[in-house]
């Protein structure tokens, strides 16, 4: 089967500007050869800055990551479209934007719509720590004044809000939020606790409120992740899908596979090698229809309908 990949989260933008390397060929997961073998390739790129940064110097970071984005040959030619809406289904690379660790708001509610102007899509207003934004998941606060303010404004003008990242309360209040202007909630990048009990997972509450919401959740490869002791192959996955799946999830599952920002699971390393999950997935009788709305069409349908 021809694969197509719509995945939820990927740092690639960081380490582009960092190594000073192109979208078409390079040391990373995420590259252009990599995607080569996908029939379309849909991927939302995570504007995300250090934390060795301060909030506006992150900010000044974002801009400079997402100019160096923009003026990559392959974007700048147009191998690879940078949107700000769900593409037709046709062959061919497009890219979305998302910011993580909104704290490069730096407490200045202008920057939401200024963020919303640049393109950004997604927003992931947690990291790590408390911030002007609120309590990520490291932490037990909720969100800031500031934070609760500049999400509303997020969700008010189309974002797409994501508690990957979020403290328990910062969900919860996130969850709030979006429930008030009737949008989505996702969870980007997140994998399920009950599996892997690490703060970064998803609870089963949170599970269910992501998709009363309509919303998706984005596998997540990082090893920590999948397994306690974080040592991990692609097998490990199953028992996250597994579970996604026992809470109704099979529309809503996709993947974030936090590409070029995590330590990958053994045998996957590129995005190239989604294939060996989807060939786990058929060795173990799952029907082909699943393993194509996990890989594409949950995303598909959800950017379809919440991205205008
Ligand atoms: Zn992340």
């Amino acid at each position: 089967m021809k694969l197509s990949l719509f995945d939820l989260h990927c740092d690639t933008a960081s380490v582009m500007l960092a190594k000073k390397q192109p979208l078409a060929k390079n040391d990373f997961h995420v590259s252009l050869e990599n995607a080569a073998n996908f029939a379309q390739y849909i991927q939302v790129m995570a504007f995300f800055t250090s934390p060795k940064l301060d909030d506006e110097a992150g900010w000044s970071r974002f801009l400079a990551m997402r100019q160096n984005l923009l003026a990559d040959p392959s974007v700048a030619s147009g191998a690879a479209s940078a949107l700000t809406a769900c593409p037709p289904r046709k062959p061919g690379v497009s890219l979305l934007f998302g910011i993580e660790d909104a704290r490069i708001f730096a407490g200045r509610p202008d920057r939401v719509k200024e963020a919303y102007d640049l393109g950004v899509r997604i927003l992931t207003p947690l990291w790590a720590g408390e911030t002007c934004m609120g309590g990520s998941h490291d932490t037990s606060a909720g969100l800031t004044a500031f934070g609760r303010s500049a999400i509303e404004k997020a969700i008010s003008l189309g974002m797409i809000a994501d508690i990957s990242h979020a403290s328990a309360k910062s969900a919860d209040e996130i969850f709030e939020l979006a429930a008030a202007q009737n949008r989505p909630v996702i969870a980007s990048h997140s994998n399920a606790a009950a599996i892997c009990p690490v703060s970064r997972n998803l609870s089963r509450g949170q599970i269910a409120k992501i998709l009363a919401s309509g919303g998706v959740i984005g596998l997540n490869l990082y090893t920590a992740f999948l397994k306690k002791d974080g040592n991990a192959t692609v097998a490990d996955l199953l028992p996250h899908i597994e579970y996604f799946l026992e809470q109704g999830a099979e529309h809503a599952l996709c993947m974030g596979g936090d590409w070029d920002g995590a330590n990958l699971p053994a045998g996957v390393q590129t995005i190239r090698d989604i294939s060996k999950l989807a060939d786990l997935l058929l060795s173990r009788n799952y029907p082909e229809r699943l393993i194509c709305n996990l890989l594409f069409e949950n995303a598909y349908s959800f950017a379809k309908k919440n991205l205008k």
